[in-house]
């Protein structure tokens, strides 16, 4: 859990995003949610947009101003989508989560501040901010909706954290893929039942062989998805000898 990542919204205006925001922070494993002075809050909208992470709308706490909300913050970036005449030192999002996203259970407490939806940060609140956190746009439209700004925020650090697990399709990590061995001995099966079936001629039996072989190399196939190739092979050269 990225439980050190605290997700600060400034004074946000529409109850729906602060829903939306919770649900984006659930996705991504990330559960604490810092509001100073929204507008509306409890809001139905905000639980019908969080959709399942009232959990983390429930414990989102209220705060009287920004100093109070990232007190025992140690590093605070403040998201923002305009140039600034000041500049501060900038991260990306990527950059951001490759500096912190990696090794959660040793970082200090990283407060990640959003702005208003119609004027986002002011140049007081960027001052108790170590970065200005940007996510690389459309220069010409570079404003994206408050939550799908921390959708892709809180992504990056979890993509950065390795806890996202890749899974093909098919292969929940149950079924081994087959060894070499037992792909020899199908490809040996195959060939033969090929020649016993008459379609394998010993002339082109080679090439054939090898594009054979190849098309699975490429899909690599488990030890289940063999024994039903074998079957199937069983089979036919059963029928063909009957
Ligand atoms: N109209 C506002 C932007 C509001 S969007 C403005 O001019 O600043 C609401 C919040 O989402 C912003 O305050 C910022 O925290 C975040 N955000 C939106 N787009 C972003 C971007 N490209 N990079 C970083 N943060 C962004």
């Amino acid at each position: 859990m990225l439980s050190n990542f605290k997700v600060v919204l400034v004074e946000t205006s529409h109850p729906g995003n602060i829903g939306a925001v919770a649900r984006a922070m659930k996705n991504m494993q990330m559960h604490e949610l810092r509001l100073v002075t929204p507008k509306f809050f409890p809001h139905a909208d905000a639980t019908a947009r969080a959709s399942g992470a009232d959990d983390v709308l429930k414990s989102a706490c209220v705060y009287p101003d920004l100093p109070a909300a990232i007190a025992d913050c140690r590093i605070v970036l403040g998201a923002s989508a305009r140039d600034r005449t000041i500049s501060w030192p900038a991260l990306t999002a990527r950059q951001c989560a490759e500096k912190w996203g990696g090794n959660p259970h040793n970082s200090p407490n990283i407060g990640l501040v959003f702005g208003r939806e119609n004027s986002g940060l002011k140049n007081h609140e960027l001052d108790l901010c170590h970065y200005l956190l940007r996510i690389p746009c459309n220069k010409a439209y570079s404003s994206l909706n408050l939550a799908a700004a921390v959708q892709v925020v809180c992504y990056e650090l979890f993509v950065a954290s390795g806890q996202e697990q890749t899974t093909n399709v098919g292969d929940q990590g149950e079924v081994p893929i087959a060894t070499t061995e037992q792909m020899e001995a199908f490809y040996l099966h195959l060939q033969q039942t090929m020649a016993d079936i008459g379609f394998l001629h010993p002339e082109r039996s080679k090439s054939i062989m090898r594009r054979l072989r190849r098309i699975f190399n490429r899909t690599q196939l488990d030890t289940k998805e063999l024994d039903i190739l074998r079957g199937i092979l069983r089979f036919s050269q059963n029928h063909n000898t009957k």
